[in-house]
């Protein structure tokens, strides 16, 4: 992750460990993955093994670990360093 924003220059680490928290949204992304895919997993394969939910359910968190990551960051900086999505920055 970079320091600061390579378009606007914002500084994310508004202070020391302040993306601690943002394990405890990632922590709940991935309880969040783990409760689909299983109700997924019961109804679409017709409740496998226990292996097989343990094996799937880790390889898709495992896959989306960046992903998740990612967008806890996101949301820690947009509910707690009050960051605000500002159109004049798009360049799309
Ligand atoms: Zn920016």
């Amino acid at each position: 992750m970079h320091k600061t924003c390579p378009v606007c220059g914002l500084y994310y680490e508004i202070e020391v460990g302040f993306f601690w928290g943002a394990m405890y949204i990632s922590y709940g992304f991935s309880v969040g993955v783990v409760f689909l895919v299983g109700i997924l997993l019961y109804y679409l394969a017709n409740d496998p093994p226990v292996w097989v939910y343990v094996v799937t359910v880790s390889a898709i968190v495992l896959l989306t670990t960046t992903f998740l990551f990612r967008y806890a960051r996101i949301l820690m900086l947009y509910f707690f360093a009050g960051v605000q999505y500002d159109s004049k920055y798009n360049k799309l």
